[in-house]
């Protein structure tokens, strides 16, 4: 098999039907054992402290080897992802464009996905042909997160874990669908989280997670809603390959992806908001839009090259988890006083 590493999460069944492994770089990066040493080798390359993590730590990944070959997305995912092809290019990487079109309009995804396939040497056959022999896979995943929000069964790190290796299914699709059918039948005899605050996680997956999850945690807390790690499993089944990747709201305005957040808020009972922006990243721009949408209390954290939370992070947490619990008791009295009367605040 032909290995391909990718910048974000390309349409893995055109990959596969192509006889490629997918390897999503983001999850090279942050899975390996040094970390820095990633970052250290952009920066000594020439890229400035003032670059995204991510993009270095992909770069990083590059020059160590982990891919010969990568497809990068210059469309509907990072302003970065242009220049690092052509750095990659440069440093005699064979490096492939793939644009998600600036709209989610059924004919321009097809006209993108063939290209795709055109360059990689297969056909949309073959691709809608792995696209129906992934869905048992994708419904799993959609179980596994119906089991974190409904059922309390999934911890908000192992959501996350999954959701984000989706985006190449840990190189071995087969192995990943064993392994998962394996991990639900586990969970199904767990006894359920008993958290008093349920969050939502917006934004892209954080430089921090393994830490930010177990901190939420060890407050009594649980995230039951990761945004974009939800929609790299593809949560919407499509009879379409094509219609698949325009349900996929990621790569496309803050309209598409509020459409799907707003109401997965509502469903998933979610007593606050956690909008995380990496720093030097244009996507923190849309915090203005994602705080005049979402009307429930919502705390921004900002991540850079710390793999870890600072302290810094860990009060401003503590005290937002402590404002939802406070504004929780607050309310019932309010509740409670006004029961019955005119206002209509009954309980
Ligand atoms: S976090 Fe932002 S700047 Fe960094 S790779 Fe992702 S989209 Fe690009």
């Amino acid at each position: 098999m032909r290995t391909i590493g990718t910048t974000t999460t390309v349409p893995s069944e055109v990959l596969l039907a192509a006889g490629c492994t997918p390897v999503d770089l983001n999850n090279v990066f942050i899975n390996h054992a040094y970390p820095d040493s990633l970052v250290n080798a952009a920066e000594n390359a020439g890229f400035p402290q003032t670059c995204c993590t991510w993009i270095k730590g992909i770069f990083g990944a590059c020059m160590e080897g982990q891919a010969e070959e990568v497809i990068c997305v210059t469309t509907g995912d990072c302003s970065n992802t242009t220049m690092l092809m052509e750095v990659l290019r440069l440093k005699g990487i064979r490096a492939l464009p793939f644009a998600y079109p600036d709209r989610p309009d059924g004919r321009l995804v097809y006209r993108q996905l063939k290209a795709l396939a055109t360059q990689l040497d297969t056909t949309m056959q073959a691709a809608a042909r792995t696209h129906k022999a992934l869905a048992s896979c994708r419904r799993l995943l959609m179980e596994l997160d119906r089991l974190t929000w409904e059922e309390g069964l999934v911890s908000g790190w192992e959501n996350h874990l999954w959701l984000v290796s989706s985006s190449d299914f840990d190189g071995d699709a087969e192995d990943y669908q064993k392994r998962l059918r394996q991990f639900l039948l586990d969970c199904r005899k767990r006894h359920a989280h008993s958290e008093d605050i349920r969050l939502a996680y917006i934004g892209v997956p954080p430089i921090f997670a393994r830490d930010m999850y177990r901190f939420v945690e060890s407050q009594g807390a649980r995230i039951v809603f990761n945004e974009v790690q939800r929609q790299f499993s593809m949560p919407h089944p499509c009879k379409s390959l094509s219609r698949q990747y325009t349900t996929y709201t990621y790569p496309y305005s803050m309209k598409e992806r509020l459409e799907d957040i707003l109401p997965e808020l509502a469903r998933r009972q979610v007593d606050g908001v956690i909008h995380y922006v990496q720093a030097f990243c244009h996507r923190g721009i849309g915090d203005i839009i994602i705080r005049d949408a979402v009307k429930l209390p919502l705390l921004t954290i900002e991540g850079n090259h710390d793999f870890v939370l600072t302290p810094n992070l860990r009060t401003k947490m503590e005290a937002f988890l402590d404002m939802l619990r406070r504004g929780r008791r607050w309310s019932y009295k309010v509740g409670d006083c006004m029961k019955g009367s005119s206002y209509g605040f009954g309980a």
